[in-house]
């Protein structure tokens, strides 16, 4: 399947970009204005079929390309783009831009995260220390018209931050605001080492920005975005509750997942519905355990 773009705004696409032939895969989002930005790119396999989105809507010049994390599935392919944009700005989180420079920890870090599949992200290289340039909390990219609107919001990384562009209300939080692997439920994502107190505040304050649209990376555009923040996050804290109680008295991944399953009505429905949605719901909840383990051991 080729690459297709959707229209969200007058300003604002998604382009779907397939990965190793699937799509769906991770949203990439253009702001177009009198200036230019593009909200991660993805790995080298997958900006490939970014640039060919980009050559299709006439974009000429890249100002800036936003990274909301410096994960090689959002930011692997930053370089190429840099190859056909070469004045680009790449924008990123301060603790996330040494690595763009250098992505030997980054690449040693995802290999150690996902083994023998590490491999498919593609090629990565290195971004010019000159076209690097460190996000700020509350700053604003002005494209003229819109403005995109950066916020740090850690939890799932310590170097994440979200966009909001106010006019549209559209929020892209990259993997900040969860991900729907299966059946469309908004689960956490929530790769080790995550911190799901950080990610319950950084819901909090994206939700108080009362926005309409809920970008994210995995996968598209939600309406209802408010809603869908205060949802996540009591489900980010009452998971992180039944993290910390099945740590305390030992229990296996299955039964905590029983626990969640009991408290958490959307999860009980969508395991009932969607069998297959136990896998990502696991892996998710280790980060939680992980978390409520290394807890445990900064106190003793
Ligand atoms: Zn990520």
């Amino acid at each position: 399947m080729g690459v297709s773009t959707t229209r969200l705004t007058d300003n604002i696409y998604l382009i779907d970009a397939p990965y190793h032939g699937r799509t769906g895969v991770l949203a990439t989002y253009l702001v177009s204005s009198r200036r230019v930005a593009l909200i991660d790119p993805g790995p080298a396999p997958q900006a490939e079929g970014v640039l060919e989105a980009l050559r299709s809507l006439g974009v000429e010049r890249l100002d800036y390309v936003c990274l909301t994390h410096i994960h090689l599935d959002h930011a692997g392919g930053t370089w190429l783009i840099l190859e056909e944009y070469p004045d680009a700005r790449v924008h990123v989180h301060p603790r996330g831009l040494p690595h763009m420079a250098d992505p030997s920890k980054n690449l040693a870090a995802w290999a150690r995260a996902h083994g023998e599949r590490a491999a498919l992200v593609g090629e990565v290289r290195e971004v010019p220390q000159e076209a690097l340039l460190a996000s700020a909390d509350g700053e604003s990219l002005e494209l003229g018209g819109v403005s995109l609107e950066v916020l740090w919001t850690p939890g799932h990384s310590t170097h994440s931050h979200s966009y909001y562009e106010r006019t549209s209300g559209l929020l892209f939080t990259g993997d900040a605001a969860g991900h729907t692997p299966v059946g469309g439920l908004l689960i956490p994502t929530s790769p080790i080492p995550y911190n799901p107190v950080d990610a319950a505040s950084s819901l909090a304050r994206l939700q108080a920005l009362e926005p309409r649209t809920l970008c994210i990376s995995h996968f598209g555009a939600h309406e209802g975005a408010s809603e869908l923040l205060g949802e996540l996050k009591a489900r980010v804290e009452l998971w992180a509750r039944l993290a910390d109680r099945a740590v305390e008295e030992g229990l296996e991944p299955r039964r905590l997942l029983e626990l969640v399953a009991g408290e958490d009505p959307p999860i009980r429905a969508l395991l009932e519905s969607h069998p297959e949605a136990e896998t990502p719901l696991l892996q998710s909840l280790e980060g939680f355990t992980s978390y409520a383990h290394w807890v445990r051991r900064q106190a003793s």
